[in-house]
């Protein structure tokens, strides 16, 4: 891809907005960074985004969007414990309703007071849970939405789409930032970054990923 102007990458500090940000990096001439705050459970999620983002030199401008835990009540922004499996016929408690058109829309407004068009974020389809928010159709449609809405063309990119966990290391580790990505991210649902505390799903999908990539990578050389 010819580097374009300038991208806005939202950001959560953990390893798929993080992946994101240096495929950015690598497509985009200027790319920046905007981090929404809702009540997560960890606070400590902003603080690590925002340091992330600091040591990459991008800017980084957190957005409060606090309003989402008043819309409904979940496991990511209320006290009660998180699904740890999908259940069968619904999505776990950690599905925020609307959440992701709602940050897109929030997103293509913020990236359009700066001049930018370009929008990526860290949905992917391969996701364990399946959030319909996640998927590509909805995207697609999300994307003609906001260019409808704003009379604008903007670009929703979503370069971890088709990836699974174990290909996604692969992407960060083909960019350069294994490490960066392994040793400096959350996604640890009970705010443990890097390799986290092992026991929540967050960090069970991600050690999954992260032990197939490493076999693979051994047994390719
Ligand atoms: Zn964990």
């Amino acid at each position: 891809m010819k580097k374009k102007k300038s991208a806005l990458v939202l950001f959560s500090g953990g390893q798929d907005s993080t992946t994101c940000l240096f495929w950015a990096l690598k497509n985009f001439s200027s790319v920046r960074t905007l981090c929404f705050t809702y009540g997560q459970r960890h606070s400590e999620e902003v603080k690590i985004a925002k340091a992330l983002a600091e040591e990459v030199g991008v800017p980084f401008q957190m957005l409060d969007a606090s309003i989402i835990s008043q819309l409904s009540v979940n496991s990511l922004t209320a006290d009660i414990k998180m699904d740890e499996e999908k259940p069968a016929d619904s999505y776990p408690n950690t599905f925020v309703p609307g959440r992701n058109l709602l940050f897109l829309t929030f997103a293509a407004v913020v990236a359009r007071s700066h001049g930018i068009f370009d929008i990526v974020t860290g949905v992917s389809e391969a996701d364990y849970s399946g959030y319909p928010d996640c998927r590509h159709t909805f995207i697609l449609s999300a994307n003609a939405a906001l260019n409808l809405a704003m009379d604008e063309q903007f670009t929703v990119h979503t370069p971890l789409m088709w990836l699974n966990k174990a290909e996604e290391w692969g992407m960060a580790d083909d960019l350069g930032v294994f490490d960066f990505v392994r040793n400096k991210t959350l996604t640890c649902y009970n705010g443990i970054v890097a390799d986290g505390c092992g026991n929540c799903p967050a960090c069970k999908l991600r050690k999954h990923g992260l032990d197939t990539y490493l076999t693979y990578k051994s047994e390719k050389k």
